[in-house]
């Protein structure tokens, strides 16, 4: 009978059963027992193994000596899996993969960064237009100190004049929760006011929202811009990422903004840091970034240090994009 466990020219077929039963070929008594000479080899193949274990003392009716699974090839260390060469090969081809993978990786985080941040500033684009819609078309005042000294009032923020610095939500928020919306993704520093969760953005606050002490007539127009006041909302700048060297500024001044200081002017400047550019709110509803940080003409080297340029620099070099168009 064949042994082997198909006709001879014929294959089975594949998920099809063989009926003839798989023949292993058992092995040799003399091929179990390496100790034994060559002479016993031979008797042991031609006679069988029971006058060998008569002579060594076995009982007829004992057990045979266990061994291991096939011929218990003795002496012979088994070898590992894989050689250390072979691990160290698969090691460095893992360290170059990760190695190429990390800079897809950050600049994939850094894109996911910046399309939340345009997120945030269009929710607050809207935000600010809902309250025009209860508020006469007016936009939010960007800040003011009740009369009563008690709070500091501003768009995105409301905070105690004193005693407990917990901040609550400002202006824009009187009819949802900001929250994190008011979070740039990117800023990491401190915040402008004590006890404020959230920050990172600024606000028009030289032609839009204006405010106590703030215009462009420092003092002689305090009261917040009208929605029909802008000639062009998809070129007009509300709010966008702000920032100086001293960390968060809310507030967004245009480079030719003569109602304030030069130092106040740096400090509402446009924080370009993402990798990208600035990201700006614009009135239509539409976030966009811009990538080339302009300079306040004949600045001051020392204002310019407080900018912290050119990390932080203007949308324009004139008041056009901050101006109602
Ligand atoms: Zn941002």
């Amino acid at each position: 009978m064949n042994p082997t466990w198909t006709r001879k020219g014929s294959r089975p077929k594949r998920g099809a059963r063989s009926k003839a039963p798989v023949v292993r070929r058992a092995p040799q008594a003399s091929e179990c027992f390496g100790a034994a000479t060559a002479r016993e080899r031979t008797r042991i193949d031609t006679e069988g193994i029971a006058p060998l274990r008569a002579r060594l003392g076995h009982a007829g009716d004992a057990k045979p000596p266990a061994r291991s699974a096939g011929c218990g090839r003795r002496g012979v260390k088994p070898q590992p899996a894989f050689s250390l060469i072979e691990v160290l090969v698969v090691v460095a081809i893992i360290a170059l993969l990760i190695s190429l993978l990390l800079p897809s990786f950050a600049r994939a985080r850094a894109q996911a960064r910046s399309v939340q941040c345009a997120s945030n500033l269009r929710q607050i684009v809207t935000a600010m237009s809902a309250y025009s819609h209860d508020y006469a078309d007016r936009f939010p005042i960007a800040q003011y100190v009740d009369e009563q000294h008690r709070e500091f009032v501003a768009w995105d923020t409301i905070t105690p004049w004193s005693g407990e610095r917990r901040a609550r939500a400002g202006l824009i928020w009187e009819f949802a929760d900001g929250g994190e919306v008011q979070q740039c993704p990117v800023y990491e520093g401190p915040n402008l006011s004590l006890g404020d969760p959230f920050t990172g953005y600024n606000y028009n606050t030289t032609y839009i929202g204006r405010g106590q002490n703030e215009g462009p007539f420092h003092g002689m127009d305090e009261s917040p811009a009208m929605t029909a006041q802008l000639r062009s909302p998809a070129g007009t700048a509300l709010c966008g990422d702000g920032g100086y060297r001293a960390g968060a500024n809310k507030f967004m001044r245009a480079p030719l903004d003569e109602g304030v200081s030069e130092g106040t002017v740096h400090a509402g400047a446009q924080a370009f840091r993402h990798a990208k550019g600035t990201r700006v709110g614009f009135g239509d509803g539409h976030a966009a970034a811009k990538l080339q940080p302009f300079r306040k003409p004949g600045a001051l080297p020392e204002n310019e240090a407080l900018l912290n340029w050119p990390a932080n620099g203007f949308l324009s070099g004139d008041d056009r994009l901050y101006s109602r168009g």
